[in-house]
């Protein structure tokens, strides 16, 4: 599966998935219409699946006009309280997602929202989790709560450390500065922000990651730590408390 990242917007990512086998093709999480058909006719491929993770608009701005000019299916977890427009699937967790020969599957990830969805793709070692997991960082608390989002990344992090992770933001920079508040003595995380301040200064993306590095750098996925609950004066606290007590100071960083 041939996997391509559009830069749209202020900071956001779409990607394109083909197929070539089947020509099957699908966008995930398309934030605008016009910068995902352009790639499509210069590539010659029409579009068959719009996967969403969830109903924000930066993520589902594009589904009518690219359904209209296209006829694709819409995929999504929608909800009256959160919804995707367009919707013709309502897959939540378990639920496969065949996009040609390669088989995805939903997990059921809230936290961000309280219908948040991540598309996983074992053969391709590729997560599509939206705005759940982040580089150094995870998503804001936009309508569910902490525990819901310790429960969901707790979940992604045990997935093999060779995973790619596209998620669909360039928060890696700021993530990575917040990380160094609260884990300071943690050579990867100041290995792994050096790096990424170069690869940005460059004009390069982040994005996708290695799970394997949030493993060793995202605080987010850390609250195991020594380091980090000697930091927080948390240390027998439970990992969810540790989480949420991360979540809050990241809120007013
Ligand atoms: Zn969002
Ligand atoms: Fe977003």
């Amino acid at each position: 599966m041939e996997i391509i990242q559009i830069p749209v917007l202020r900071d956001n990512y779409i990607y394109l998935l083909h197929d070539s086998t089947s020509g099957v093709t699908a966008v995930v999480d398309p934030a605008e219409a016009a910068p995902v058909l352009e790639v499509l006719k210069r590539r010659g491929w029409s579009l068959t699946h719009i996967l969403n993770t969830h109903h924000h608009a930066d993520h589902v701005g594009g589904n009518r006009a690219l359904k209209q000019a296209t006829g694709c299916r819409i995929y999504g977890l929608s909800a009256a309280t959160e919804w995707i427009p367009g919707l013709d699937e309502n897959v939540g967790e378990g639920d496969p997602v065949q996009l040609g020969n390669v088989l995805g599957k939903v997990f059921e990830v809230p936290g961000h929202t309280r219908h948040h969805i991540a598309f996983w793709f074992p053969e391709e070692q590729a997560l599509f989790c939206g705005d759940t997991l982040f580089g150094m960082g995870c998503g804001r608390l936009l309508g569910g709560c902490a525990e819901q989002l310790w429960v969901s990344l707790d979940r992604l992090r045990q997935l093999p450390g060779d995973t790619r992770v596209f998620c669909t933001h360039e928060y890696t920079q700021n993530n990575g500065r917040f990380a160094l508040t609260v884990d300071p003595d943690n050579i990867e995380l100041k290995d792994r922000v050096r790096r990424v301040d170069a690869e940005r200064a460059n004009g390069r993306a982040t994005v996708p990651l290695l799970l394997r590095d949030e493993w060793a750098t995202n605080p987010f996925l850390r609250p195991e730590s020594q380091g980090i609950r000697i930091r927080l004066g948390m240390l027998a606290e439970t990992n969810q408390a540790v989480f949420t007590e991360l979540r809050r100071r990241k809120d007013v960083f």
